[in-house]
């Protein structure tokens, strides 16, 4: 049922706003977005042509989360001022409820309208602690804008294309996550408060309208450089380095951006490669399979130096649970997962952290760099790019930051057995330049051998896990490492932000 209708102003095509909370809505004609008010409908201009990145919610969707009946408006595409671009749907929660539901690498968000006061965004910084009534403690992640670049279906605000907005995204530990829209800096902001979830928990029961299929997904490119095949598995990548030639990419302009010289080493897992990882990461995630995405070669110090340090990671992906870091350092393997900001209580950092009333010492404090990349990357990677990044430590584990101006995103790894890399990925420990073959995981007999039997790797790997998951499941763990390390990732800074675009 219609609440208005009327001609585009425009093209003239009959438009109706289905929700009485919309103010605008992108004629699906011509594209421009309509305003509604008391008396007509204005045009406020043409929206961007970008192809929708991802097809899991439409306009037009019906279903329930967690109980509550939802329908999809709405939704737009916004741009990230370091380049990325991300999604939102403007939804309806039980007939009257606004919300917005937004993905940013794997990961959804869930919040609606809620009647609390902002602080003035002069006074939000990234890790600090905003009370939000009865919600409880958030920490701020990221202080950014976004702009407005394209949409459909119906939106609750009316905005030309082209307008930025102001927000500030915070979470909270067990899974809270809350944005602030401050528009344009000058109106009234609006809290919105839910969770962070998984794309399981939403059950369409009814399916709207058009999926445009993503059209860069898990295809291939063609490299700019040298027109070898590019391949693009997942759909939020960004750049794409060409193991052919090491020239960048930008995966949605498809032309080379950036030329790049010679790794330090030949990546030891081959990309696109797929495996098991029978390892529980920080979420929770066990025995999911990963594509191995992208290499990238990082270090700290200055080149040539005694303080010069260098490191290695592998860009992992899978389609329900977005992206974790493999990172070999030191000789050990650390299994990385993005956290948000609200699981870690840093108000005592440097001295320490805390997650789950766990104490981590800091590590060491650094400007991590990007040496070289090869695969492709969610974020538009640049050759040296540089963020600070921070490591505390707890026996085998640790947890890191890396931020800039506006974002901070933190992780959490942990050791893992040399063996399951092996069997997973196929990784090919290499004899190093002193002649031997880096140190397996401590405590581990079996690291490196050929010669063993595939079952007999597997047990052991299976009883070293057993022993590895008991040692890393409680607070018994000080002093059991081996050191972990200096580890790297830009993990999540750029492009990824999510929530925000609230409007009214
Ligand atoms: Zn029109
Ligand atoms: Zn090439």
């Amino acid at each position: 049922m219609a609440v208005a209708t009327g001609p585009c102003p425009n093209c003239g095509s009959s438009i109706e706003f289905r929700a009485g909370s919309s103010l605008s809505l992108v004629c699906k004609y011509c594209k421009h977005v309509v305003v509604r008010t008391d008396r007509d409908m204005r045009n406020l201009g043409r929206v961007a042509d970008v192809a929708f990145s991802d097809a899991a919610l439409a306009p037009g969707d019906r279903g329930t989360f967690r109980g509550r009946s939802f329908s999809i408006e709405g939704r737009l595409v916004l741009q990230h001022p370091a380049g990325g671009t991300w999604e939102e749907y403007y939804a309806i929660f039980d007939g009257r409820n606004n919300a917005w539901i937004s993905e940013a690498q794997g990961f959804w968000q869930v919040v609606t309208a809620a009647n609390i006061a902002a602080p003035p965004l002069s006074s939000m910084q990234t890790q600090m602690q905003v009370p939000l009534g009865q919600h409880g403690i958030f920490v701020v992640g990221e202080k950014n804008e976004g702009t407005f670049l394209s949409g459909e279906g119906e939106l609750p605000f009316a905005a030309a294309p082209g307008t930025r907005r102001l927000f500030v995204d915070l979470s909270a530990a067990g899974g809270g996550w809350a944005s602030i829209d401050y528009g344009d800096g000058t109106t009234a902001p609006q809290v919105y408060v839910g969770v962070q979830t998984s794309f399981a928990e939403f059950q369409v029961q009814q399916r709207g309208g058009d999926r445009p299929a993503a059209k860069i997904a898990t295809q291939s490119i063609k490299c700019g450089n040298c027109g070898a095949p590019l391949p693009v598995l997942s759909p939020g990548t960004e750049r794409a380095a060409c193991v052919h030639c090491n020239a960048i990419s930008d995966v949605k302009l498809q032309q080379v951006v950036a030329r790049q010289g010679q790794a330090r080493e030949k990546p030891s897992i081959e990309l696109g490669r797929k495996g098991v990882l029978p390892i529980a990461d920080a979420r929770g995630v066990v025995n999911a399979e990963w594509t191995v995405l992208g290499y990238v070669e990082r270090s700290t110090g200055a080149p040539m130096s005694d303080e010069w340090f260098g490191w290695q990671e592998y860009l992992l992906y899978n389609v329900q649970h977005g992206y974790r870091w493999l990172v070999f350092d030191e000789g050990n393997f650390l299994l990385i997962t993005p956290l948000s900001a609200g699981d870690v209580d840093a108000s005592r950092a440097p001295l320490f952290v805390r997650r789950n009333n766990i104490h981590y010492r800091q590590r060491n404090a650094q400007q991590a760099r990007v040496d070289f990349v090869l695969g492709e990357f969610y974020w538009k990677v640049e050759v040296g790019e540089v963020v600070w990044a921070e490591d505390y430590e707890h026996g085998r584990e640790i947890l890191s930051s890396e931020k800039n101006a506006n974002e901070i995103s933190w992780s959490h790894g942990v050791i893992i057995p040399t063996q399951v890399v092996v069997q997973a990925f196929g990784y090919q420990p290499k004899v190093s330049s002193y002649g031997e073959a880096p140190p397996a995981f401590s405590g581990f007999s079996g690291g490196g051998s050929t010669k063993t039997s595939p079952g007999l790797v597997i047990a052991v790997v299976a009883i070293v896990l057993l022993v590895f998951m008991m040692a890393a499941c409680g607070s018994c763990l000080e002093g059991g490492g081996s050191g972990s390390s200096s580890s790297g990732g830009v993990r999540g800074i750029g492009g990824s932000s999510s929530g925000g675009f609230g409007g009214k």
